[in-house]
């Protein structure tokens, strides 16, 4: 049983299946968004009555959401060992709009610079960055790692240029967890600032933008808190000051500026210039309770817990026949329990189905918004892709995910690797 089971919302849910029965559901798409915790929604309920607009008014409530609000700045802050001289932090809506965001900014600064991603990432840190930039992608190695060997060419090659090396700090789609420092490491040798998407790695290891050795120091971090056992609505965006000192944030309106007239615009400083309209209050409060949570419980063994998961289901999964697997666990190495995999000859969609239907096993199956990474590591050539782009055919490659959050537990990952096996030995069993 895991001992965090009960701090989680719903997790005891029962849920009906295809023949009418009910049974408890297993939610193993964390990676998608977690499920709340219940010291959230507990301080969401007590906030709720409070909520006021923010930075607007002198009344009792708008004065103590703000206070609230601005403290959530320093707790986030903390949680990620930033830089509180230096750094700043932006709420927005998610991982998406805080990668959107830097995009605009960094593009307004210079346009010619280069940009290096990698083949790994989600399109929310790969489709900002077209269109405003030349993009060169890292190579991964035939297990789907990122190659460094690579990054480092291509820094080399565009020497003087790169204007910023992005990538995420674990993959959505294999787990793997990216070492960020050396990463940045490099980066910075070569004159370069980082980015780390930090939506998968932020619920589920330590994140430290600030080791000792300033090489290694993260510049730039983005998450989203309904990945990490907060509701929908609130992200973050962390950098230095100085970046958005300069220019002006891709939105504008209320909260922006400081003084406004028809001819001219005095912007205020930062982060509030780049939080345009009403701050979501509500959500940056759930984020912060969620954090407090986290904390207490400790990251490290949070992280220890899902390893631990995660070796148990590639155990299972490795013994079943009929299954393919893309990664692997390496020993010594960090990963997140995201684990990719299909059954032979079956369509993963319909895995996925079968698995809801037939057993309340819920897993997310496609490319999961990574579809070059999902490209290259199922071999799926660019002339397959141009047919898929004529045909509109909707039964595209992809795979079947599982992704664990620390209330799963391994008799959860003993029902799904039953149900596996039923599926490998009947595969045409099945109503889906
Ligand atoms: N990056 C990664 C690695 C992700 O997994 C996700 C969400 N699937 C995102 C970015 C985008 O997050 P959001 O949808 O919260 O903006």
């Amino acid at each position: 049983e895991s001992i965090y089971r009960h701090l989680v919302m719903g997790t005891d849910m029962k849920i009906p299946l295809y023949n009418g029965e009910w049974v408890t559901g297993i939610n193993f798409d964390n990676a998608a968004s977690t499920p709340p915790l219940v010291s959230v929604m507990e301080e969401i309920n007590r906030f709720a009555p409070m909520y006021s607009s923010v930075h607007r008014g002198t009344g009792y409530k708008s004065q103590y959401s703000s206070q609230i609000y601005e403290e959530a700045r320093s707790i986030v802050l903390n949680f990620v060992n930033a830089d509180p001289n230096n750094d700043t932090v932006i709420f927005v809506k998610n991982t998406t709009e805080a990668i959107n965001k830097l995009s605009y900014r960094l593009c307004e600064d210079n346009k010619k610079g280069i940009i290096i991603s990698t083949w790994m990432e989600h399109h929310s840190n790969d489709l900002p960055w077209r269109n405003k930039f030349q993009v060169d992608y890292v190579d991964i190695n035939s297990q789907g790692k990122l190659n460094l060997t690579d990054l480092e060419n291509k820094l080399i090659r565009h020497k003087g240029k790169v204007k910023l090396v992005t990538v995420t700090g674990a993959s959505n789609v294999t787990g793997y967890i990216n070492p960020i420092h050396k990463i940045a490491e490099l980066a910075h040798r070569y004159r370069a600032q980082i980015l780390v998407d930090g939506a998968q790695m932020v619920p589920h290891t330590i994140v430290n933008m600030r080791p000792e050795n300033p090489l290694q120091r993260i510049d730039y971090l983005a998450f989203s808190a309904h990945k990490m056992y907060a509701p929908f609505g609130s992200g973050v965006l962390i950098g230095p000051q100085e970046t958005f000192q300069k220019g002006v944030s891709e939105m504008v309106g209320g909260g922006t500026a400081e003084i406004v007239t028809h001819d001219w615009v005095i912007w205020n400083d930062p982060p509030m210039k780049d939080e345009a309209g009403s701050p979501n209050v509500i959500g940056v409060v759930a984020l912060v309770a969620a954090i407090k949570t986290l904390s207490a419980l400790n990251m490290k063994k949070i992280d220890h817990y899902e390893y631990q998961l995660a070796e148990y289901a590639y155990t299972g999964l490795r013994s079943i026949p009929g299954i393919t697997l893309y990664t692997q666990l390496s020993p010594g190495e960090p990963h997140i329990g995201v684990i990719p995999f299909n059954i032979k000859g079956m369509h993963h969609e319909r895995v996925g189905s079968i698995l809801s239907q037939e057993a309340g096993i819920a897993v997310r199956t496609g490319c999961f918004c990574t579809q070059p990474y999902i490209q290259k590591l199922l071999s799926i050539s660019p002339k397959q892709m141009e047919y898929y782009k004529k045909s509109r055919n909707s039964s595209r490659p992809g795979v079947v995910r599982i992704s664990f959050g620390l209330y799963n537990n391994f008799n959860e990952i003993n029902i799904l690797l039953q149900t596996l096996e039923q599926i490998v030995r009947h595969p045409t069993m099945s109503i889906s």
